[in-house]
């Protein structure tokens, strides 16, 4: 988690059922042992051109990290694109839009950007149960490149027994 600032308000959003100042910081050790990262928020691309360095400097001084991906609801993404900033640094980008306006704007993202998309290796978009929305939106639009994931809101947050959560002490508000 890099930062807790967010572009949304979701009512069940996940990050109202912990304390941020509790989660612990990711020491050089436990940054050894890990595969893949996940980078996430709030919304990683509110922090401007950082994302991407973030992603840059992580695979630059632990080799030992062969994946990483970062988590999104889209509109900040579109608008951190449009501003000229790179996602090269990732692996893959995981979209969840979450209203109408990041649906409109992942459609016109994934047609303009859609070069820069295919250069990542692994890419999902996620729509949930009770969006009619974005279901529609998956069954008349082709998404290339993205696997497809239906989700639903989970009013319990875990993290998956291999997995640790932790985050960047810094860009908190
Ligand atoms: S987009 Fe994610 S972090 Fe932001 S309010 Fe919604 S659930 Fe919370």
């Amino acid at each position: 988690m890099i930062t807790n600032a967010c572009d949304h308000s979701c009512p069940m959003c996940c990050n109202k059922l912990y304390n941020i100042d509790e989660i612990p910081v990711p020491t050089v050790k436990e940054l050894k042992t890990v595969n893949t990262l996940c980078i996430t928020g709030g919304e990683p691309f509110l922090i401007k051109e950082v994302a991407n360095d973030i992603a840059i400097a992580i695979r630059v001084h632990y080799p030992n990290i062969k994946n990483i991906y970062v988590y999104t609801s889209g509109t900040a993404l579109y608008e951190y694109l449009q501003a000229g900033c790179d996602i090269d640094g990732f692996d893959g980008i995981t979209i969840c839009p979450k209203n109408s306006n990041d649906w409109d704007n992942v459609l016109a993202m994934l047609h303009e950007y859609r070069n820069q998309f295919k250069e990542l290796k692994s890419n999902r978009l996620y729509y949930f149960t009770n969006d009619k929305i974005g279901k529609e939106i998956i069954e008349t639009h082709e998404f290339k490149g993205f696997k497809i994931i239906e989700r639903y809101w989970d009013p319990v947050f875990k993290t998956p027994d291999d997995e640790i959560f932790r985050r960047l002490p810094i860009f908190y508000v």
